[in-house]
């Protein structure tokens, strides 16, 4: 019989069936057939004809039911292309009528009967002729036939009609309200959100009952061969007595274990033959799929059916052990299982998680701006903060926004919540290169005064109540949440490994501090690639003498102030290359707007003139003499170097100090000098003059030979256009994606977070350009800026160590332009490694 051309086709070991017009269900049958699994006999509907049912088309039903012979009971389930989109519910049972009832009550005896027309009439009613679940659920200790009884009248009651004694009425009208339930709005909007096609198509399986219930030895389960969240072999499942695939309404006392291991009776005891057939069953769907599998089965009579296969749902823990379990066992290749990871779900790894399985108590959203989960009590303040941690009490920091004087707050929390600020405001980088938790731009509202926080549905918390934040969710729950531990564990170090060995494009990490240095080291960066040494001038006594420095009237006070900083920057320098044992490290000369360094407010004011011994008036007088009306394109990184000579004077001198020093004691080390903010040319010559004639006097009084790079960082629209004339003074060019972001769509950072999501929304941009590269504007500077640079200089080395550094579209941006290495935060870097690894594999 060529059933073939009438829409249908009979699965069989020939003829291959696509995922594509079949679905991803039909395909995965096919496959089980192939392995001579005890599949019934099934049937797949393509998508066109799924699409044609819907109009109003019929098959030729008398060939479909030729399939199966007389006297079959029928299952139908959906089979989406991706199972992830869904579909309508399953419905089993199809073609039982009263002489078929009949039948069965001779052969499986009448309770088994019963309860399978029943089930038929449930199934029927309400998915089919839609009518209220209610009127169907009867309680467990009515009689079976008395539940089937007044099913059956409850049927009539409702359609005015008998329940329908054909099964190809049946059949063809549970085809039909599939097929619809799939074109219904409700659905396509459910699928939309998984990321299915607007017209994606459901495929159908019609498959031939296996009994589930009867007198003697049936029922259904699952098996599965490695635990979900850990990946850990092991056999799982359950099997139920007397009963047919997902039940709703099951008897505890039916569920059994599958294996045999003292908690109670188990398939294993009670049928050893089917049992050991099953578990044969599902190795050969792992072998053979090269997939963990979760398997359905049925056992009819003390005899195992294969029902279907489906692959086993699996958290990012498991799903990386499982991968690398499968390429050792010889299943799939190293390749295969480095691209089974998602690069991205190594954060979720590599931090305490909040546990997706425990009670979520959502207090409020925002932007996911470092990932990871932490719990702690809320403080306001960073004083709070450090007073929380010195009790030995996690803390997470909540504030408006954060400045630099946060930074030793956030230092002593366990996570960090702002009101303000997007992706890359001075929070979340921080927070990221802490390795913090942090969200950032919540939907709260902080009552400084009162110390409160009012939550988007008006219920206030208060100063010392329980948080939990979810930095991976961008979400903050009430109380404290279940946490699951990180996992550096041996699969997760050979996966890294397999990466390693055959990625071609550079990994480092941004670090300003010798923890977050440590941390780099730890996730097996490569060196430093951006070391922004500002924020080491943030903390505490160095603080103070930066202000005092601003405040010198002359080069001479300038430099003696500085000169201060000297020791404590040279000891920064010494521990950075220490840690980083020979591995390079780039750092920036300084950048920022010097009234970063100063207090906001009067308050602040007062108290910087009382540490100073100055008049107020003098202190506010040179706060607003500092002020600019941009100072992000104002007086910083370069142009502060060449207006303020002493500043980089210090800088270089140090880091050739501790270059002496590191070498001395350790690997020998070739620093990296990196230029901040340049537009022209010769702002690099000028430096690069001040910075080689430091370096001529550290050697002479130190007498050591040291070498030195001086590069360049791109992160204006003019140094990337002219770079190749910058490029014949630097050994690398650093490109700057943050800024250059900023100033190619004159967006400013810190303020977009207020229109960019109605941006998004509206599809303005497609993503936050701070978040994803925008390849189409910021990228074509990039190919510019590399192009050019490498034309004049063809041994000059490009990088990237903006935020967008760690994101694997960026990574693979990167890659194609030629350049050989990105840098981004500790945490992000075995993303950024292994994202690597997949653009080769
Ligand atoms: C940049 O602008 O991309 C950059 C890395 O520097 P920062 O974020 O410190 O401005
Ligand atoms: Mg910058």
């Amino acid at each position: 019989h060529n059933v073939e051309s009438l829409g249908f086709t009979r699965i069989k070991r020939v003829a291959p069936i696509s995922a594509g017009t079949h679905g991803g269900r039909a395909k995965c049958l096919q496959r089980l057939i192939r392995l001579d699994l005890p599949v019934p006999k099934t049937v797949a509907l393509s998508f066109d004809t799924v699409h044609a049912l819907a109009e109003g088309q019929q098959p030729d039903m008398d060939a479909l039911l030729d399939v199966f012979g007389e006297k079959q009971l029928l299952s139908v389930r959906p089979s989406s292309e991706v199972a992830d989109w869904g579909g309508p519910n399953a419905i089993l049972n199809i073609g039982m009528n009263a002489a078929r009832h009949d039948e069965l009550a001779k052969t499986l005896g009448q309770d088994a009967a019963d309860a399978l027309y029943l089930r038929s009439v449930q199934a029927y009613a309400v998915h089919v002729e839609k009518l209220d679940p209610e009127l169907f659920e009867f309680d467990n200790s009515m009689a079976t036939s008395d539940q089937l009884n007044a099913a059956l009248s409850a049927y009539e009651g409702e359609t005015d009609e008998d329940f329908p004694q054909q099964i190809e009425i049946q059949l063809l009208q549970v085809l039909r309200s599939m097929a619809r339930a799939w074109a219904g709005t409700t659905a396509r909007l459910l699928r939309q959100a998984k990321g299915a096609p607007a017209d994606a198509g459901l495929g159908l399986v019609v498959q031939a009952m296996a009994f589930g219930l009867g007198n003697g030895d049936y029922g259904s389960g699952v098996i599965q061969l490695v635990d979900n969240d850990t990946g850990e072999p092991i056999v799982k499942g359950r099997f139920i007595r007397q009963s047919q695939g997902r039940e709703t309404q099951v008897n505890e006392r039916n569920v059994i274990y599958l294996t045999k291991d003292g908690r109670g009776p188990s398939l294993e005891d009670l049928l050893p033959e089917a049992y050991a057939q099953l578990v044969a069953a599902a190795q050969l769907c792992r072998a053979k799929l090269r997939e963990e599998m979760e398997v359905k089965f049925t056992i009819e009579n003390g005899k195992l059916h294969i029902i279907d296969a489906i692959r086993l749902p699996r958290s990012s823990r498991a799903a990386l052990r499982i991968a690398v379990q499968l390429a050792e066992d010889g299943i799939i290749s190293k390749d295969d299982a480095l691209c089974r990871i998602p690069a991205r779900s190594l954060t979720e790894l590599l931090h305490p998680q909040v546990d997706p399985a425990g009670v979520r108590d959502v207090a409020c959203r925002g932007i996911a701006a470092s990932p990871g989960g932490a719990v702690g009590k809320i403080v306001f303040t960073s004083a709070a903060a450090q007073a929380s941690e010195a009790r030995g009490e996690p803390c997470i920091l909540v504030r408006r926004e954060t400045a630099p004087e946060d930074i030793r707050g956030m230092h002593s929390s366990v996570g960090v919540l702002t009101e303000r600020g997007g992706v890359t405001s001075h929070a979340a980088v921080i927070a990221r290169g802490m390795g913090v938790p942090c969200v950032v731009g919540a939907d709260v509202r902080i009552n400084s005064r009162a110390n409160t926080l009012t939550l988007p549905d008006g219920r206030d918390i208060r100063e010392g109540e329980m948080m939990t934040l979810d930095g991976s969710a961008g979400e903050a729950l009430l109380g404290a949440a279940k946490m699951l531990p990180p996992a550096k564990d041996y699969w997760y170090l050979q996966l890294m490994e397999w990466a390693d060995a055959i990625r071609d494009i550079g990994v480092r990490a941004n670090a300003d501090t010798p923890d977050a240095a440590a941390m780099a080291r730890n996730f097996k960066a490569q060196g430093i690639g951006l070391c922004r040494t500002e924020h080491m001038f943030f903390e505490g006594d160095r603080l103070t003498v930066m202000r005092e420095m601003i405040f010198a009237q002359t080069h001479e006070d300038r430099r003696e102030a500085i000169a201060r900083l000297l020791p404590m920057q040279r000891a920064d320098f010494t521990e950075l290359f220490d840690i980083m044992q020979g591995h390079p490290v780039c750092i920036r000369l300084f950048d920022p707007p010097l009234h970063e360094f100063l207090p906001s407010d009067r308050a602040g004011a007062k108290e910087l003139a009382e540490a100073l011994d100055l008049p107020l008036s003098d202190v506010t007088r040179r706060i607003e003499w500092l002020s600019e009306f941009n100072p992000m394109l104002g007086m910083r990184g370069v142009r502060l170097g060449i207006t303020f000579p002493e500043i980089y004077e210090m800088q270089a001198r140090a880091i050739f100090e501790a270059t002496v020093e590191a070498s001395k004691h350790g690997d020998a080390v070739v620093p990296e000098i990196m230029i901040p903010l340049v537009s022209a040319k010769r702002e690099v010559e000028l430096v690069k003059t001040q910075v080689d004639g430091v370096a001529a006097a550290v050697r002479n009084e130190t007498g050591s030979a040291f070498t030195y790079r001086l590069g360049v960082m791109v992160e204006t629209p003019r140094a990337a256009l002219r770079a190749g004339d910058i490029a014949q003074h630097a050994a690398f060019l650093s490109f700057g994606t943050n800024d250059l972001t900023q100033m190619t769509y004159g967006l400013s950072r810190d303020d977009a977070g207020r229109f960019m999501n109605a941006y998004v929304q509206q599809g303005v941009f497609p993503e936050d350009p701070f978040h994803t590269l925008d390849i189409d504007g910021v990228g074509e500077l990039l190919n510019i800026g590399a192009a050019r640079g490498r034309a004049m200089s063809p041994n000059v080395t490009l990088a990237v160590c903006g935020e967008h550094g760690g994101n694997p579209e960026s990574i693979a941006f990167c890659r194609a332009a030629g350049f050989d290495y990105v840098s981004c935060s500790p945490f992000r870097v075995p993303v950024a490694r292994l994202a690597a690894a997949q653009l080769v594999a």
